[in-house]
């Protein structure tokens, strides 16, 4: 998941305008659905089957497996952002919670301070009434959406949240935020309730990706995951009088030195099983943080050439929504989880805003 964007290219995207836009999630709170999908994925806890890697630990006796996560969520930060695609920030930025842990060990990972320090982040485990209360904060700071970052691990909890914040006011469209190492099971419980969905596509090659993040099956997984997500929401972004998405499929792909992302095939597969109309998000920010640092064809930033044919690739492919990150974007867009309360603070992007 990509923490900061600065985009300066915008490829034209489908519109539909919404008027008067309310989230899914509401008439579903109407109706009872919401408690009983948050029963439904609570199930899944019992035996965990909530992510592709099926560890069948009992979460709700507080077991934990890869994502070191038992029954409740660990927040390990949530605040204002404006790094986000345009059309998802706009001027007054995605409320997003940051959710501690994860199901993958990208050796690059941005993130790493949060996603991989579990020891560190037991004591930000949170009740679901105070996520409930994050969520219409941000509300009341002036989000335009929530954004639920690295959320597959947590999807019970965050539904279970959910219903309580309602009940307290909540009504902006949900982002989920994900590498999309998630279970379509899991993702057809979340119809009607997640609007705006924001994968990563980030490996083509297995092997790849279980070098890299520890995981088997990446791209099988992923392909599935960004499907199902691509059924529930299709192509076109709805959007409001203002140009802000409230609802659609916005898939990210971030561009990975010597092509270990490899974006020809991840962008054919995209064009060939979505079709040609999808958004698609193209990033340029990769930089050697955490074990990267240190490992030969991950130890510095993409060069211009290995950007330039990505680019070329999607011109070939009429893959024609989205946006493309400018190459040399600001390097502070780089978050600090240090500052729990604002690890953007130093962003320069924030300060444009
Ligand atoms: S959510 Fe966590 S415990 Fe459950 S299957 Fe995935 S990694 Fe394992």
């Amino acid at each position: 998941m990509g923490p900061g964007l600065h985009h300066s290219s915008e490829l034209h995207y489908i519109v539909v305008l919404s008027v008067d836009f309310v989230p899914s999630y509401i008439a579903l709170h109407r109706t009872g659905e919401l408690h009983r999908r948050a029963d439904l994925l609570e199930g899944m806890l019992r035996r965990c089957t909530v992510c592709p890697l099926v560890c069948g630990v009992d979460r709700i006796a507080n077991e934990q497996a890869r994502c070191y996560t038992g029954y409740l969520p660990v927040v390990s930060s949530w605040t204002l952002h404006f790094g986000e695609e345009p059309a998802l920030g706009g001027e007054r930025g995605v409320g997003n919670i940051f959710f501690g842990n994860c199901n993958l060990r990208c050796v690059y990972c941005q993130n790493h301070a949060i996603s991989q320090n579990h020891r560190e982040e037991r004591v930000r485990e949170t009740s679901f009434e105070d996520l409930a209360a994050i969520m219409v904060a941000l509300q009341e700071q002036g989000a335009h959406a929530i954004g639920l970052v690295s959320p597959s691990h947590v999807v019970p909890a965050i539904v279970r949240a959910l219903a309580i914040a309602v009940d307290r006011g909540l009504r902006l469209p949900l982002i989920y935020n994900t590498n999309a190492y998630d279970a379509p099971d899991v993702l057809r419980l979340l119809e009607g309730i997640v609007d705006i969905y924001l994968p990563d596509l980030k490996y083509a090659e297995s092997d790849l990706a279980l070098q890299y993040s520890k995981i088997d099956d990446y791209p099988g997984h992923a392909r599935a995951a960004i499907a199902e997500m691509h059924r529930q929401v299709g192509s076109a972004l709805v959007t409001d009088a203002a140009g802000l998405v409230q609802r659609g499929l916005i898939i990210r792909h971030l561009v990975l030195p010597n092509d270990l992302a490899g974006s020809r095939a991840s962008l054919t597969w995209i064009r060939d099983a979505l079709g040609r109309d999808v958004t698609v998000s193209v990033m340029a920010q990769y930089y050697p943080v955490h074990r990267a640092a240190t490992m030969p064809l991950l130890d510095r930033k993409i060069r211009a050439s290995e950007y330039e044919r990505v680019l070329a690739v999607l011109d070939e492919l009429g893959l024609h929504n989205g946006w493309v990150q400018e190459q040399d974007a600001p390097e502070n867009y780089r978050p600090a989880f240090e500052d729990r309360v604002d690890p953007f603070r130093n962003n320069e992007l924030r300060m444009k805003n």
